[in-house]
Order: structure tokens, then C-alpha cells, then sequence
């Protein structure tokens, strides 16, 4: 704790678990080169100093003319897809089924060359969850998360079939999936059948809540695009009755206590941006009502963030502290009632709280065509958290369907790194399965002994596919107060680094991830508005 309240004081540290290099050798050699620079340059004759100068100065014009010359190439590229192939009856087709982080970094990287490729999704679009906690406060506008499917489908050397349905059947015997358009408005058809030689299944999975009663009925989840706007109009709700004349002030502090369960990077995210959008806003616009509300965190292990560091753990349980922010750890939600949650306390005890806003966030559990599908596979698929596969993303049991993301039950956690490299790495075995199919043919058409070694010899390569392998490039989590923690693989051990510089290191790692120039400019576009005038506290 010590430690901890240490590094809150400071603002930014950074911990190296092994191979300890202190931080402060780093900055003064930093300085000292520089210093001797600029001494060596300060003594240098004046010419000299000129033509740098002008260097300089060349390098900066010609750079922006370049990036702006970029920039518009990227835009106009973007906005006039060149004309695709018509999809090929003599190849084979795809279906993937989801538009999240799994299928559509599987998409992205996909050789159409070689494939038919359908899409099916209830959503026509990719959301961008990491930032999603900024969006039910409104430092960020939902739509600078989101990329239409097509303008990746539209993008590809072939045509692709893209239809927001829901999958609502898998025939692994017949090949074919059901669709089905669960969306508002219908037309004359609304049920369909599509074939598939080769089935991909990224359709993610549902928020968790352990059957606990009154959890759908009550709670607001934070997953998709709707919750957090859903979660927005609520809490601005909450605040405007809590201001109604005549309130009585047991039912304002109900009103405006809101209530967080589940201590995973989802809850510590949305209590934090909830947190600030209180400081930075609601302070001003309500000044007889802001005192008054109230952040808690509620989890049922004994710290929040289990997945993260020690250090990290402390130092956000500090700053939480520091924010008013409350958590009861080693307390479990048993039932969630209209106006008040009941709970387990640590010594066993039933205790009830009051609340107006609550947010639910304990994780993820199995989609029902996911437990459809298990259900087919009854010898192989045993797994219930998800679809049991193998090292090449096979399900286990099929031989032409694959799963991915957080449908998949895998030794990694079920993270948007893990899906996005799955699908990468998935497009990249399609193309080998094709270059391998391909020799094959041209094997067995082989004239001359010589011309069938050859063949052999490049169909060996192209048969040894390689097992996944994941790559952890490490774990961000925003905790308010513009302070980010930071989990990073470091050589053989690990950096773990908290405070104001590792939000902006959070700041840069996100927008670089981001999905177009598109969301990159509206999202930073977004954080500039939310400085200079402040996030709305319009209910819609
Ligand atoms: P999803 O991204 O959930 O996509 C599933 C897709 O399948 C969706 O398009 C959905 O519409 C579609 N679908 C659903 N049902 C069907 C059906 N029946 N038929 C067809 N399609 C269907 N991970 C990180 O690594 N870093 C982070 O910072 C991070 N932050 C997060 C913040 C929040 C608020 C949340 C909720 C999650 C965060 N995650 C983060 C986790 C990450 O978002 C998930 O691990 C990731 O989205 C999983 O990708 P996926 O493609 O498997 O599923
Ligand atoms: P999670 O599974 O990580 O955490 C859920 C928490 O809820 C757990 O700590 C659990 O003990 C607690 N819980 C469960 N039931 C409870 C109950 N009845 N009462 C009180 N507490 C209860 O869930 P998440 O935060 O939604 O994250 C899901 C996945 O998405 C994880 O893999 C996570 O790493 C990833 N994610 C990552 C980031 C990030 O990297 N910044 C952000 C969000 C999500």
C-alpha cells in the first residue's frame, strides 16, 4: 500500500518487475545528451547553425506536404473503391459469421483471390470497444467507434456478399447456415438458408450474469453501441429527477448513487469515466446535485483487476480512493430488485444498496448458437465456456469450421488482441489451404517424374501449417484522473507503469489502433471538442 500511495503521489511511475533499470538513469542520460548537443551546436560557427536550420525547416514543409498529400490520397482511395471481381462459382466460399474484432481482422487480411467470401452479421458494422466506456459519458460520439462492414467488403479484390442477419442455425452435416433479419424493419423475406464449403465463427459472446435475478431486467450492460447509449440517457435521467422540486433526500442519494458490479477493466473503466465526467462537468452544470453522487464499485474476489499487476492493482485501488470512489471487494451481488441490489458481504451477511444508475460487467458467457452448435458435437464439444478448438482455430469435431474470439474457449483470455491476431492468422491459413489445394491438382496432373518431385516437394511447405501463436503486447486499463495503467511485456519479465504519461501512452496506443484515418480523426477530433467545450449533458 505504501508503494502504492507512493506512486499515486507522484502521478507517473514505472515498475520493472525483472531486469530493474532505474528510470531516473534513463532521463539523465536523456538530458545530458541533449545538453552536450545543444553545447556543441551553440559553439559551432554561425553558418553552420543556418543551413540546419534550414534543413530543419525543409524536412517540416516537405513532411506535412507529404502527410497531407497522404492523407487526402487515403481519403480519396477510401471513398472510390476500384471495381471487384464478380464471385466465382468455381471457388469456394467462405461464410463468417460476426463483424467483430475476430471476423473482421479476418476480412481485413482474407485473399478473395482465392475465395468466395459471405458475410453475416446482426450488425452492420465494427465497433471499436476499447474506447466504448468513453462514449456512455460522451468524451467520445459512438459513431468515431464504428466502421461499416462494406467499406472493408468494398474494398476487396472480389465482390462480397455482405447481409446483417442473425445466424440462427448451423447444419454442420448439410453445410448451410439459417439467417434470419431480427432487425425492425422486414420485407418479404426474412428467413434464408446459405451454403458454406468453409464456415468462420467470431460472434463473440453475451454478458454474463449467473442467472441472478433481475440482472437483465434491471441492469445495463456495456458491450455494444446501444448500452453505452442506453447507459448515457440513464444517468442523465437519474440526475434530472434527482433535481425534480419536492425530491425527498433519501431519494436523491438513491438517485444518484451509481453503482458499478464486477471489478474487471470493464467496471474500473465505465466507474472512472463516470468519475470524471462528474469533476470535469456535472460539478459545473449542477453545483447543488454534484456533491452528492456517489461511484461504487462492487466485486466478489478480494481485489479489483485480478489480471493485472500487484503494483497496478494497489495503485488503482488508490486512486479510486482518492476519487471518492468506493469498492466493496469480497462482496457479491446474490439479486438485483428495481431500486436496490441485495448483496453477500465478505463475513456472510445479506446487506442491501440503494441505487439509480447500475452497470453491470462480470464478464462473458456462451452465445445459444453456441451451445446449439456444442450441442451437435456432443463427444467434443465439452467445453461450456465457448467452441473447443484446435491449434489451427478447427473446431473440434468439424473439419470445415473454424471459431475465433471470444466464441472460442482457448487458453487465452477473451480479449480483442486474441481475436484480432486469431483472424489474422486464420486469413493467412486460408491462403495456404488454397496454395496447398492448388499444388495438389497440379500434382496429380504432373507429366514427368520429375515435374511430380518438384510439385511434392512445394506441397510438403504447403502442408505444414503452423500452429497459432499469440502474441501479448500487453494491457492498458484507463482509471480517471487522466491516469492509465499499463501491463507491458518487457525481455524475459514485465513493465508495469501507472499514472499521467501511461495515459498518454494509452491516448497514442489506442488511436494507432484504431481501425481507419477515419476513426482516427473523428476520435481525436472528439477528445478536442471534449476539452475545449466539455462533454453534453443533453438526455438524448
Ligand atoms: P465481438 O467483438 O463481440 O463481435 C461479435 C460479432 O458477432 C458482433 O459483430 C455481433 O454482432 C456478431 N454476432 C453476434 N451473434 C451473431 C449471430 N448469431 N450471427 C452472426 N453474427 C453474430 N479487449 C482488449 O484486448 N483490450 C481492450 O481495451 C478491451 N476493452 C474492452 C472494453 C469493453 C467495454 C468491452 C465490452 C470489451 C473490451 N475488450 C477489450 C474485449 C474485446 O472487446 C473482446 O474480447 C472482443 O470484442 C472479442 O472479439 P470477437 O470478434 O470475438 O467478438
Ligand atoms: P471480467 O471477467 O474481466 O471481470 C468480471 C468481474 O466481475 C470479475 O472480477 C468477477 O469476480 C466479478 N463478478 C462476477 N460476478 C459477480 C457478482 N455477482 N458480484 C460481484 N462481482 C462479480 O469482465 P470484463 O471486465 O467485462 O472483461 C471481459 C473481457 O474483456 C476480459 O477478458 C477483459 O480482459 C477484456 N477487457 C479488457 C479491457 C482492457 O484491456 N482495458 C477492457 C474491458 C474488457
Amino acid at each position: 500500500m505504501q508503494a502504492a500511495s507512493r506512486l499515486a503521489s507522484r502521478g507517473s511511475t514505472a515498475l520493472l518487475r525483472s531486469a530493474r533499470q532505474p528510470s531516473s538513469t534513463f532521463a539523465r542520460n536523456g538530458w545530458g545528451a541533449q545538453q552536450f548537443r545543444l553545447n556543441t551546436t551553440a559553439s559551432s560557427p554561425q553558418p553552420k547553425k543556418t543551413s540546419k536550420w534550414v534543413i530543419l525547416k525543409n524536412v517540416v514543409k516537405y513532411g506535412l506536404v507529404a502527410s497531407v498529400g497522404y492523407g487526402a490520397y487515403v481519403m480519396y482511395e477510401h471513398r472510390h473503391p476500384p471495381a471487384q471481381e464478380q464471385l466465382d462459382p468455381s471457388k469456394k466460399t467462405i461464410v463468417v459469421l460476426g463483424s467483430g474484432w475476430a471476423s473482421t481482422s479476418f476480412l481485413k487480411a482474407v485473399d478473395t483471390d482465392h475465395y468466395n467470401v459471405v458475410v453475416v452479421s446482426p450488425r452492420n458494422y465494427f465497433l471499436f470497444t476499447p474506447l466504448l466506456p468513453s462514449c456512455t459519458v460522451g468524451t467520445i460520439d459512438v459513431r468515431s467507434l464504428v466502421e461499416p462492414v462494406r467499406f472493408i467488403a468494398r474494398h476487396k479484390s472480389r465482390e462480397v456478399k455482405v447481409y446483417e442477419a442473425e445466424c440462427t442455425e448451423i447444419d454442420p452435416e448439410k453445410k448451410q447456415i439459417t439467417i434470419t433479419d431480427n432487425s425492425e424493419v422486414k420485407g418479404s423475406a426474412s428467413v434464408s438458408q446459405i451454403p458454406y464449403d468453409y464456415l468462420v465463427i467470431g460472434i463473440g459472446a453475451m454478458n454474463q450474469t449467473f442467472g441472478i435475478k433481475g440482472v437483465e431486467q434491471y441492469g445495463c450492460f456495456l458491450k455494444e453501441v446501444w448500452d453505452a447509449q442506453k447507459i448515457r440517457t440513464k444517468l442523465m435521467d437519474c440526475i434530472e429527477t434527482a433535481a425534480f422540486p419536492g425530491q425527498s433526500s433519501e431519494e436523491i442519494d438513491r438517485l444518484l448513487h451509481m453503482v458499478v458490479v464486477g471489478g474487471g477493466p470493464t467496471g474500473v473503466e465505465y466507474a472512472a469515466e463516470l468519475h470524471d465526467f462528474l469533476v470535469d462537468d456535472l460539478t459545473a452544470w449542477y453545483p447543488e446535485l454534484a456533491g452528492k453522487v456517489k461511484i461504487t464499485l462492487v466485486e466478489a474476489l478480494p481485489n479489483v483487476l485480478p489480471a493485472f499487476s500487484k503494483q497496478l492493482i494497489d495503485y488503482t485501488e488508490s486512486t479510486f480512493k482518492e476519487q471518492n470512489i468506493t469498492i466493496h471487494t469480497k462482496t457479491m451481488v446474490k439479486e438485483v430488485r428495481e431500486k436496490e441490489i441485495v448483496v453477500q458481504r465478505p463475513d456472510g451477511t445479506a446487506d442491501t444498496i440503494p441505487y439509480g444508475l447500475l452497470v453491470w460487467a462480470t464478464g462473458n458467457t456462451a452465445r445459444p448458437l453456441v451451445r446449439n452448435l456444442m450441442a451437435k458435437f456432443p463427444e467434443t464439444q465439452t467445453i461450456r465456456r465457448g467452441l473447443a478448438v484446435d491449434d489451427w482455430l478447427r473446431l473440434a469435431g468439424s473439419e470445415n469450421i473454424f471459431a475465433l474470439g471470444d466464441a472460442s474457449a482457448t487458453k487465452y483470455a477473451p480479449t480483442a488482441q486474441v481475436a484480432a491476431q486469431q483472424g489474422k492468422y486464420l486469413a493467412r491459413i486460408f491462403t495456404q489451404m488454397a496454395n496447398r489445394d492448388k499444388l495438389e491438382a497440379e500434382a496429380q496432373m504432373a507429366t514427368t517424374e520429375e515435374e511430380r518431385s518438384k510439385k511434392e516437394r512445394k506441397l510438403a511447405k504447403a502442408r505444414d501449417i503452423k500452429p497459432f501463436h499469440y502474441s501479448h503486447q500487453g494491457s492498458l486499463c484507463y482509471i480517471g484522473s487522466d491516469k492509465a495503467i499499463a501491463d507491458l511485456p518487457f525481455g524475459p519479465g514485465n513493465l508495469a507503469s501507472g499514472g499521467v504519461a501511461t495515459y498518454a501512452f494509452w491516448r497514442s496506443a489506442y488511436v494507432s489502433n484504431l481501425f481507419s484515418t477515419r476513426n482516427r480523426t473523428l476520435v481525436i477530433t472528439d477528445w478536442l471538442k471534449k476539452t475545449l467545450l466539455g462533454r453534453d449533458i443533453s438526455r438524448e
